[in-house]
């Protein structure tokens, strides 16, 4: 099996403005150590207009972690009013773009073929797309979670090298857990996110699928983050409502040393 570090992401949403950010970053600083850095890659997915006060301060004090946005457009520049474009985020040293998130595809309508383009867009940028797929309760309850969630992912991949796809991050959501306080059984997201990962390898073969990082997101907190984290094909979570609070997230991170 690939040793694949694992990737702990805050998704801020539309939350904090730049002081604000700037303050969780500074108490992140103190609370996550270098031993956590060794054992989890971490990125910061604020909003569009807090990621330059992010970057400064992350690099004027050497901070380790990564750069994150939640969301772009897929062309390059033109009459997009509102639009940010990836070369835009790359030029801030973004290093990890959410893509498809569950709100995104609901509350702004973005569909699969959307998706897939933003995708393609982020890697041609030399950022890496961290890719969404969920099912909602009633596909759930109608067994369609595994069909889903192996459409979204095949489609949000079209055009993706194996190369590329060996470096991606695809995070598993089931949209009833976002924001809800309801988690996944560990043994659910397990099977979930193993699903995924078969569907990469029917895509792209074993050894892209044994390298593709996959987080589970829907309530994650301290108190379950570890019993997620060790399921063997759970490679990290993305986090909303708990990674605005700097002690909870921080604990997400150091999920390694809880009981
Ligand atoms: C998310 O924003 O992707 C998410 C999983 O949110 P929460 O952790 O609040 O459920």
């Amino acid at each position: 099996m690939a040793d694949r570090k694992p990737i702990i992401s805050g998704n801020w949403k539309m939350h904090l403005n730049h002081f604000e950010a700037l303050k969780l970053v500074q108490e992140l600083s103190y609370l996550v150590t270098e031993d956590d850095i060794d054992a989890v890659d971490v990125s910061l997915h604020p909003p569009f207009t807090d990621i330059r006060t992010v970057q400064t301060v992350l690099e004027a004090d050497r901070l380790p972690f990564h750069l994150g946005a939640q969301h772009c457009h897929f062309e390059a520049n033109g009459a997009f009013t509102g639009e940010i474009a990836p070369s835009m985020l790359a030029k801030l040293n973004v290093s990890y773009v959410i893509v498809g998130h569950s709100e995104r595809r609901e509350v702004f309508g973005e569909a699969d073929d959307m998706v897939n383009k933003k995708v393609l867009a982020i890697l041609g940028s030399n950022m890496v797309p961290i890719l969404c797929c969920g099912e909602t309760l009633a596909e759930r309850d109608a067994n369609q979670a595994v069909s889903k969630i192996d459409g979204q992912v095949r489609a949000g991949l079209t055009g993706v090298t194996a190369e590329q796809a060996a470096d991606m991050v695809i995070a598993y959501e089931p949209i009833w857990a976002i924001g809800t306080g309801r988690t996944a059984s560990a043994d659910d997201a397990q099977n979930m996110c193993a699903s995924v990962r078969a569907t990469v390898a029917d895509v792209f073969g074993a050894e892209v699928a044994d390298s593709v990082r996959i987080q589970y997101g829907g309530s994650v907190k301290p108190v379950n983050a570890k019993e997620l984290m060790i399921q063997p094909d759970i490679d990290g979570a993305l986090v909303g409502g708990a990674s605005l609070d700097a002690d909870s997230f921080a604990r997400i991170v150091q999920y390694r040393l809880a009981d």
